[in-house]
């Protein structure tokens, strides 16, 4: 399908991004009979969940745990088709292996297992976990089976939830939350650190996002065989299926509005033009605002709002292969520091690398149940270590090279014994790498911050409130960060749109 230009024809669209979020609208929109034209800048589509090999290791960039199978399903569903006939899942039990700083460690898995577990270490907090559990699921019906794909199109639609939401405690954070149930130090690290997964401060962002772990309970933690690059592939695949178009390369300047602030089309930075009357823009919502539309335009998204707006944390990757096997370890390793709120402090307050050195992190090793994803006999793993946006004013050029060499030395001493000697592939990505690769506003890869007063309503809105025709989608919009979270934005804009 070649994309004209001809004037009048109202079922093209444009999308700006092919990340998670871009994709899924852009399935969407094609099944609904729309010529859809996905403009990516980089060389490849998946945004955060993009691939790369280096000396035969591959390596997924970012999203690595899948829940919610049936969101992917409703995709293929689109097209009267089976995703099981294009991708293999693997359930992943338990779902995360959480050492703490002593190097024990807690399978954090299925309710009954986690009691089994919380029974050894701290038998009080037997039934504060139970009753937890059981206080979740109402957060589980209205944050994400009812609210999830849904827009806020107006202050009363806020209202009338809000009522609800603080009866479920949404004025608590994650932390407050959970230690309300569990008194165990230990146990209380465990049961917080999902938020960090979307770049949220469990002492900050509202226990709505308990619903996290009410979503593992529903519906488990999933593996793509090949990696998430799968699910990305077969996403483009069945975008093309339907008669989509994808241009890579293909960076948008800017978003072309006539003065009645409605959009005409955009022009790319390396001088073409492509008209349409509807685009939905997946780049990161502050970038999409602040660098592609003049602000004369923007009377609700001002510089001004994007600019005071709180960020989620960043990430310090190191992609690494090893011509070795680390059969200890697991697929999905939380490695936890010795401080916990002071780490946090430093990361999402004082916006700093730890004075004392410490540090949290994820560890993945998909060659753990996966090895065609490396040479026989290797690993190929990554380090994904949470550190400050890009407000932090870090310059990463000189910073890097030693953050590099303290984390790798650390895994090498606590938990791959001989690593630096065993790697044969290795890549970094810091926040500036980020920022410059995906144009993530303060290299902030998990976008806004999700605070209550940046959810739902208050966060940026799927149908542009100043511009006619301007929809976005992706981690920036409701309802925030995450695969089921993209996916379900994608939802919600097509559902506006159509
Ligand atoms: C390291 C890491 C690990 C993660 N792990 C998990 C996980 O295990 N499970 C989970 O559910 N979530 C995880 N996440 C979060 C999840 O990956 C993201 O929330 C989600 O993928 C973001 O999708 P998105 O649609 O917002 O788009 P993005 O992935 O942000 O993609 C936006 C796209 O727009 C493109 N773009 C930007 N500007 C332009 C322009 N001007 N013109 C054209 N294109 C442009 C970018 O290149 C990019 O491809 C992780 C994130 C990271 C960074």
């Amino acid at each position: 399908m070649d994309f004209d230009h001809k004037k009048g024809n109202n079922k093209r669209l444009i999308i700006i991004g092919a990340g998670l979020g871009g994709l899924a609208s852009a399935i969407r929109m094609q099944a609904a009979g729309y010529d859809v034209l996905l403009l990516e800048k980089t060389n490849q589509i998946g945004g955060k969940a993009s691939v790369f090999k280096i000396n035969n290791h591959i390596f997924d960039a970012g999203p690595t745990a899948i829940t919610v199978p049936h969101l992917i399903q409703e995709l293929f569903d689109l097209n009267n088709e089976n995703m099981n006939d294009y991708l293999e899942l693997i359930p992943i039990e338990p779902y995360f292996r959480i050492y703490f700083h002593d190097r024990s460690y807690f399978n954090y898995s299925t309710v009954e297992e986690n009691l089994a577990q919380i029974a050894k270490i701290s038998p009080d907090d037997v039934q504060g976990y139970k009753k937890m559990m059981k206080s979740i699921e109402p957060i589980f019906q209205k944050g994400f089976l009812e609210l999830s794909d849904k827009p806020f199109k107006s202050f009363f639609s806020m209202l009338k939830i809000g009522p609800p939401l603080l009866k479920l405690g949404a004025y608590r954070s994650v932390y407050s939350y959970v230690s309300k149930y569990i008194k165990d130090e230990k146990l209380r690290m465990v049961f917080t650190y999902h938020p960090l997964l979307i770049g949220g401060n469990p002492f900050k962002i509202t226990s709505i996002y308990m619903l996290i772990q009410a979503v593992e309970k529903e519906w488990g933690v999933w593996f793509v065989k090949g990696g998430t690059n799968s699910l990305v592939r077969e996403f483009g695949n069945l975008f093309t299926r339907l008669g989509g178009k994808i241009i890579l390369n293909c960076e948008v300047g800017e978003i072309i509005v006539s003065d009645k602030s409605v959009v005409e089309g955009v022009t790319t930075t390396d001088g073409k033009y492509y008209e349409s009357s509807i685009i939905i823009s997946n780049a990161p919502v502050a970038t999409t605002y602040m660098n592609m539309i003049k602000e004369k335009y923007r009377k609700k998204n001002s510089n001004k709002r994007y600019t005071n707006a709180t960020y989620g944390m960043s990430v310090f990757m190191i992609y690494f292969g090893t011509d070795c096997k680390y059969p200890n370890l697991y697929i999905h390793n939380i490695l936890l520091g010795p401080r916990y709120k002071g780490l946090l402090n430093d990361i999402f307050n004082k916006k700093q690398l730890s004075e004392k050195g410490d540090f949290s992190a994820y560890l993945y090793i998909p060659t753990r149940i996966d090895p065609s994803l490396a040479p026989r006999e290797g690993e190929s793993c990554y380090i994904l270590v949470p550190v400050p946006n890009q407000d932090s004013g870090i310059d990463w050029h000189i910073k890097k090279k030693q953050f590099r060499d303290h984390i790798i030395g650390f895994l090498e001493k606590n938990y791959m014994p001989g690593l630096q000697k065993h790697i044969k592939a290795e890549k970094i990505m810091t926040p500036e790498d980020f920022e410059s690769l995906h144009s993530d506003y303060k290299g902030a890869v998990f976008s806004l911050a999700p605070t209550f007063l940046q959810s739902a309503y208050f966060r940026p809105h799927s149908k542009s409130e100043d511009i006619k025709g301007l929809y976005l989608v992706g981690a920036g919009t409701h309802p925030g960060g995450g695969i089921p979270g993209v996916i379900s934005s994608a939802k919600l804009t097509s559902n506006l749109i159509l």
